[in-house]
């Protein structure tokens, strides 16, 4: 499990066992005496447990864990090493399950659900058959904003993830001028990212060459990428079950004047929106600092989504760095800067770095270069 994918160093340890008291301290204000919590990666968050099913039930005084019979043997590991008093309880049957919980939550009155992560089907059999006689609430975000101030070992792991997606990128642009296809050009990504020890990726890369980079999320295809084209390069990869997140736009060859005007224009938003980073700083206003530059320049309306997102242990999670976001950045949290302009026919270019805010302002933990001409 300590792979962290840089030879010979190991990743700090995380204070994963603070996490569970912190999430207490918010029931007051959610009016809530208990929560089940069923989102997967709120889970491993406060546990460390990494299976894909599981629920864990915290009350005021106890916190358990109930998983099937799969995952008897690697819970207790994970519980272990990572120092949570939380029990675990194994249920083998969704029937054994329900007793283990209604048990445990028979003088609880008000319980919540995460609002996110509870199907309809799920609430309507929590409702009438699991939690009959407690009032059922829902909850929004109360572990996912906890998540959002990243502790020294789980910013260790992004940086982790981070430098492996730049080495590798590093190893692979070179191969751009052999004109490999889309696909090709993203499985070279894929395996040289592997290669230097990530878990797996953060999302299937995408690589956009030409008018497809127009899209701002387009898949590979086997399109051949010719020189003199843009091709928007958006990838990452997971270390410990946390996400890196970066986007280059390269040109094979001598790019278009307009090519150049518009990278140059994205990469002056950019900077001045990881510039605008810092403890405090309300959210909106880092898009605004990064949506001003291109707008000025004329191409407002092609800048068609957020300036940027949280990264951790999810590739897309709070907080939302966008025009329509409320709050402000605070330390430890880990965003995203990655303004874009795409032009129909044209194709895009996208600019990207992974960050956390510090209390001296903003570090990139993303580094590779930015240069047009690969
Ligand atoms: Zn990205
Ligand atoms: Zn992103």
């Amino acid at each position: 499990m300590s792979t962290s994918g840089m030879a010979g160093t190991a990743l700090p340890a995380m204070d994963v066992a603070g996490r569970i008291p912190r999430l207490r301290e918010r029931f007051d204000d959610a009016g809530i005496r208990a929560l089940l919590v069923t989102r997967l990666p709120n889970l491993r968050y406060l546990t460390g447990f990494t299976g894909s099913a599981g629920m864990l039930l915290v009350t005021p005084n106890d916190a358990v864990l109930v998983i099937d019979g799969r995952y008897r043997e690697q819970a207790g590991e994970q519980l272990a090493a990572s120092g949570v008093p939380v029990r675990v309880d194994v249920g083998i049957s969704q029937a054994r399950q329900r007793e283990i919980l209604g048990a445990l939550t028979a003088e609880v009155s008000d319980m919540g659900l995460e609002a996110h992560g509870v199907t309809w089907a799920q609430q309507r059999e929590f409702a009438s058959a699991w939690f009959a006689d407690a009032e059922l609430l829902a909850t929004h975000d109360l572990v996912e904003d906890l998540r959002m101030a990243k502790d020294p070992g789980e910013v260790a792991r992004i940086r982790a993830a981070c430098a492996i997606a730049d080495d590798a990128l590093a190893a692979v642009l070179p191969t751009l001028v052999d004109r490999p296809t889309e696909r090709a050009f993203a499985l070279r990504l894929e395996f040289a990212m592997r290669e230097r020890g990530a878990d797996a990726m953060s999302f299937e890369p995408i690589v956009a060459s030409g008018p497809n980079g127009a899209k701002p999320h387009a898949r590979p295809t086997d399109r051949q990428i010719e020189p003199g084209e843009l091709v928007v390069v958006d990838f990452g990869c997971v270390v410990e079950g946390y996400c890196s997140d970066m986007t280059r736009t390269v040109s094979v060859g001598e790019p278009s004047e307009e090519a150049r005007r518009v990278w140059e224009t994205v990469r002056e938003a950019q900077a001045a929106g990881r510039d605008a980073l810092g403890p405090g700083v309300e959210l909106s206003a880092v898009d605004a600092a990064a949506r001003e530059v291109v707008t000025a320049a004329g191409w407002g309306d092609a800048f068609s989504h957020g300036t940027g997102h949280g990264v951790g242990l999810e590739i897309h999670e709070a907080p939302r760095v966008a025009a329509t976001s409320s709050g402000t950045l605070g330390v430890g949290h880990v965003v995203t800067v990655e303004p874009g302009v795409y032009l129909p026919g044209l194709g895009g270019v996208r600019i990207e770095d992974t960050l956390v805010v510090t209390p001296e302002g903003p570090l990139s933990l993303t580094e590779f270069p930015k240069e047009l001409c690969a």
